[in-house]
């Protein structure tokens, strides 16, 4: 398989952009080498500039649950596109959007969009701090909650692979307060609240993570979160950016049966296009400007193409409620994969909830940050490489989720076990 163009972009892109891409994870760092140029991308599949076809695995990184150019989606935004891209005011497409997150999840009784899932964060918490009059934030290493400054700390994803867990730039007057504690550990959270309970505004976390590679929050630590913040008087927020309409359609806290106080969206909501949003009870909300006093705006917030593609995503989950159906593919992929590795007689733990799954090159369990970063990342490259040759698309570095949509079919599934077990019957 030939990436000429590929390389030849990614060269020219590196004069102009820092790193030749304008998000790091995109880069291919943390499995060493140039990342592909994607040209186009229809269903299940991405095409690259040189004309080679992949089945996705990515879908952008969690947005693209309906698969590439969903015929529905594409009607919304053609329809939406002839009427303008842009306004500047209200329109009726916004409190629709508003509308199918509140309908999905009870715990939204009003919600604001943003342009992206850091935006929704960064507002989460300064609301949170506002309401409660407290500056402390807790959260978890390995999760990430977009390049937020004061939640750059020990995050996930490409911060954990480029082993910045700390940004240049990221004061220590900036992360002063927050608290970093270990994933999946209810006596830290309690013995966090006991010595600092009064000052804690907001617990922070992704109820299925998604940026250390997928780890489920246990039931005991999910207990805690909602226990301690209650006791306290602190705001327990989920951070469903990527779990929203993902593990279910309404999200972690549907399928965990937990209730935050505040929650914040991203990917799925915009169809592929920038949205983001936070959202929570009325009486919480209604502190944010104009309604309230905390200040928090966007030029292009609510934008008419990304609430169409939003909309038109929401509806089509709604109407067809494909969880089954990706449940039965995502299972099939994860005892696949699974089978192939143990197979070969390579150590591995293969976390999955629903339609988002890691396989860690590591015996496992893997539960937090510190037994997820013992994986063996030179195995996971060569897999990874190893799969792109045979035209798959994985994720780029083993600490993160890879997504199944409901545009695979089982043929995508089981073309892709069969070069898994290839590529891993090489690396026994
Ligand atoms: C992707 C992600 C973010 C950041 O969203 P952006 O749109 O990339 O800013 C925040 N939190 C979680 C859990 C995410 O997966």
């Amino acid at each position: 398989m030939s990436r000429k163009k590929s390389v030849a972009a990614f060269a020219h892109a590196k004069e102009l952009i820092p790193g030749g891409v304008n998000s790091p994870a995109r880069a291919f760092g943390a499995v060493g080498g140039e990342p592909v140029f994607i040209h186009r991308a229809e269903g299940a599949y991405v095409y690259d500039i040189d004309g080679n076809r992949y089945i996705d695995y990515i879908g952008s990184w969690g947005p693209m649950i309906l698969g590439h150019r969903h015929p529905e989606v594409v009607d919304a935004l053609e329809r939406a596109l002839a009427r303008g891209t842009s306004f500047g005011a209200p329109t009726e497409a916004e409190s629709e959007l508003a509308g199918l997150i509140i309908e999905a999840i009870p715990s939204v009784q009003k919600v604001r969009l943003v342009n992206s899932g850091t935006e929704a964060t960064m507002s989460a918490v300064r609301l949170a701090r506002a309401c409660t009059g407290r500056d402390a934030v807790i959260k978890f290493a390995g999760n990430y909650h977009g390049h937020v400054d004061s939640l750059l700390v020990a995050a996930g994803s490409s911060a954990a692979t480029l082993a910045v867990p700390n940004s240049p730039g990221v004061t220590q007057g900036t992360v002063q307060d927050t608290l970093v504690l270990p994933y999946n550990d209810p006596e830290a959270l309690e013995a966090a609240f006991q010595e600092h309970g009064q000052r804690i505004a907001a617990v922070i976390v992704e109820p299925v993570a998604g940026n250390m590679g997928c780890v489920q929050a246990q039931a005991d630590f999910r207990e805690a979160l909602r226990g301690m913040t209650q006791e306290y008087g602190a705001l327990l927020i989920f951070d469903e950016v990527m779990t929203g309409f993902r593990v279910a359609y309404g999200g972690a806290q549907a399928l965990l049966g937990i209730q935050p106080d505040l929650t914040t969206l991203g990917k799925i909501i915009g169809g592929g296009l920038p949205v983001g949003a936070y959202g929570g009870r009325a009486e919480i909300m209604d502190h944010v400007l104009p309604a309230g006093k905390v200040f928090q705006a966007g030029t292009l917030s609510g934008n008419p193409l990304a609430a169409a593609a939003g909309i038109a995503t929401l509806e089509v989950l709604r109407d067809t409620n494909p969880y089954d159906r990706l449940e039965h593919l995502a299972a099939r992929l994860a005892t696949g994969l699974e089978q192939a590795a143990l197979g070969a007689g390579i150590p591995c733990t293969l976390n999955r909830v629903g339609s988002m799954m890691t396989l860690f090159f590591n015996p496992g369990p893997v539960t937090d940050w510190q037994t997820a970063s013992r994986s063996d990342t030179r195995r996971f490259a060569r897999y990874f490489w190893g799969l792109l040759d045979r035209g798959i698309y994985m994720p780029c570095s083993q600490f993160e989720a890879l997504f199944v949509s409901t545009a695979h079919s089982e043929d995508d599934i089981d073309a892709t076990v069969e070069a898994a077990s290839e590529v891993l019957a090489t690396m026994g």
